[in-house]
């Protein structure tokens, strides 16, 4: 009678919490996202990006700040777009790098390499990537000024990547460290910390 209960019910619980734990990801910034999604942290001076495609457009963010699959431990976003859709600055900057040149992805590490991708420096140092755009899908080129809202490439599915989409992420320097930050956005609803799943439609609120 005792073990098959405890075959039945106590370990796949135990297991399940044991799983869970372990794919957390333990990054100290993740409770903060979780606060900053809420909107419990009132007094958030940080720079509002705009939704890094064309305006009056809609997308989904198919995967969130440090969630379980690859973004365990990266302060990123991904949308989920068609290979070819516009991306456009989220913020204005110095272009930095840009790798058009790769042909390959899959959800294989070894095609990391070949995600193409835009970095852009903002005025106070930070800067952004733009990932998995298509071949020769770069629309700027390294030295180039960009204007926030401009249209500086064409998605695509380059690297390491499942579907075709847009692989979003802002970096800061503290202490000498690159480090990856969440970031807030100008959405139809407002200014948003944005969530997995949830579809936004670049546009000023009505
Ligand atoms: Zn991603």
């Amino acid at each position: 009678m005792q073990i098959p209960v405890l075959v039945k019910f106590i370990l796949p619980v135990l297991l399940l919490l044991f799983i869970t734990s372990c794919s957390v990801s333990k990054n100290p910034l993740r409770k903060q996202v979780k606060l900053l999604q809420k909107g419990i942290n009132k007094d958030d001076t940080s720079y509002v990006y705009a939704l890094p495609y064309e305006e009056g457009k809609t997308f989904r963010v198919i995967q969130g700040y440090f969630s379980r699959f690859t973004h365990k431990e990266r302060a990123a976003l991904d949308f989920n777009m068609k290979r070819g859709t516009k991306i456009s600055a989220a913020r204005e900057g110095v272009v930095t790098r840009v790798k058009e040149d790769g042909t390959k992805g899959g959800l294989k590490k070894k095609y990391r390499p070949d995600g193409n991708n835009i970095v852009i420096q903002h005025p106070d140092g930070s800067r952004a990537g733009y990932w998995h755009l298509q071949h020769n899908g770069a629309l700027v080129n390294v030295g180039d000024t960009v204007k926030k809202g401009q249209v500086i490439g064409l998605s695509g599915k380059t690297g390491y990547a499942m579907t075709p989409h847009l692989h979003f992420l802002v970096w800061r320097s503290g202490g000498g460290q690159w480090q990856q930050v969440p970031t807030r956005f100008q959405t139809s609803k407002g200014i948003k910390y944005l969530k997995g799943w949830r579809k936004y439609h670049n546009s000023k609120p009505e």
